[in-house]
């Protein structure tokens, strides 16, 4: 399933993200040379409609045409498929961003031969690029709190998140092979997205690797992931329609990375005794610790961050609705090593 190239193949780079199912015929990993033999990992489209990640690679190697990369870099072009659709995944297709823990699936196996083949070439780092389905500020998120993690994410956003779930990530695959990050550049299709994406992968492909971390590790916000919630399988939930069983209210989506205070309302229940799935990062059930019923309205318990919250319907039913958050000690004296 997996195409590995050891160069850039005619008219790639321009290609926009929807015409690359049919120019490389399925997930590639580009192996670039640059001056430095130690490649940047970098992945994009894991995600088929999150585009600024191949826009940012793109714009990249056209200012590299005609004089080698500072540094070698090994370009994972994941779900071409999907984004030949402007989909996130297609129907019967494993989410390309949690395949990478192991498994039997056609997309398991392509991580597999990604994770085998860049292993030996001891990457200075990875970076998986994505975007977010609402508005929310660019954030890295790391899945290892250690200072080269930090320091790397950090290059890109001084809001880190650290996240344990879910099961399968890029990031948490490549972690046990160099600092890897995943940055999330807000939503797809928009050039600063593009410019900020595109100036911390060159950053990252000429500085020195790994960053001094002194300096930057005390100047970062973490959050940590509490729980991920989603609407429980076969209940009909809108944002907009009255009827539905479950009705979260639209408006929160100018929350997302603010504190939502206790009583906040969350939602309309056409039920009063419906709950969300709300679960913590062993599986724990924390719906009650975060919310409660009140009558008909479905309200906030436990204050915390909004997190990646969306609008779009079909990504809900597909992911989740959001996550929630909680910020840890500012600071180096909370990082912990793992
Ligand atoms: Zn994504």
């Amino acid at each position: 399933m997996l195409q590995i190239l050891d160069h850039v193949p005619s008219g790639l780079l321009d290609c926009a993200s929807s015409e690359l199912a049919d120019l490389l015929g399925g997930p590639t990993l580009l192996h670039v040379p640059g001056e430095r033999p130690e490649p940047l990992h970098v992945s994009v489209l894991l995600h088929g409609n999150e585009t600024t990640g191949w826009e940012a690679v793109r714009g990249l190697l056209q200012g590299f045409v005609n004089q080698p990369l500072p540094r070698a870099m090994s370009v994972l072009i994941g779900n071409v498929e999907a984004a030949q659709y402007g989909q996130r995944v297609l129907p019967g297709q494993q989410d390309y961003n949690r395949v990478w823990d192991g498994g039997d699936s056609a997309e398991h196996r392509m991580a597999q031969q990604v994770l085998a083949e860049m292993a030996p070439r001891s990457p200075i780092a990875s970076i998986d690029v994505h975007n977010t389905s609402g508005p929310n500020p660019h954030y890295a998120c790391v899945n290892c709190l250690d200072e080269e993690h930090v320091a790397l994410a950090r290059q890109f956003s001084r809001m880190l998140i650290y996240l344990l779930a879910p099961n399968g990530l890029h990031s948490m695959a490549f972690s046990k092979l160099c600092p890897a990050v995943t940055v999330e550049c807000g939503v797809p299709g928009q050039s600063e997205g593009v410019a900020h994406a595109q100036a911390y992968l060159l950053q990252c492909l000429t500085e020195d690797l790994p960053i001094p971390t002194a300096s930057v590790v005390d100047d970062v916000e973490i959050y940590c992931t509490k729980a991920r919630v989603s609407i429980p399988s076969g209940m009909y939930f809108s944002f907009q329609d009255t009827e539905a069983e479950c009705r979260i209210h639209p408006e929160l989506i100018e929350h997302n990375f603010q504190q939502l205070p206790e009583g906040t309302k969350f939602g309309v229940w056409g039920h009063p005794d419906s709950r969300l799935e709300v679960e913590g990062e062993n599986g724990q059930d924390l719906y009650d610790v975060y919310f409660e019923n009140r009558g008909h309205d479905l309200v906030v318990r436990r204050p915390f961050f909004l997190s990646m919250l969306t609008l779009r319907e079909d990504i809900v039913v597909q992911d989740c609705l959001c996550y929630l958050l909680e910020p840890m000690n500012q600071g180096a004296e909370s990082l912990v090593s793992d």
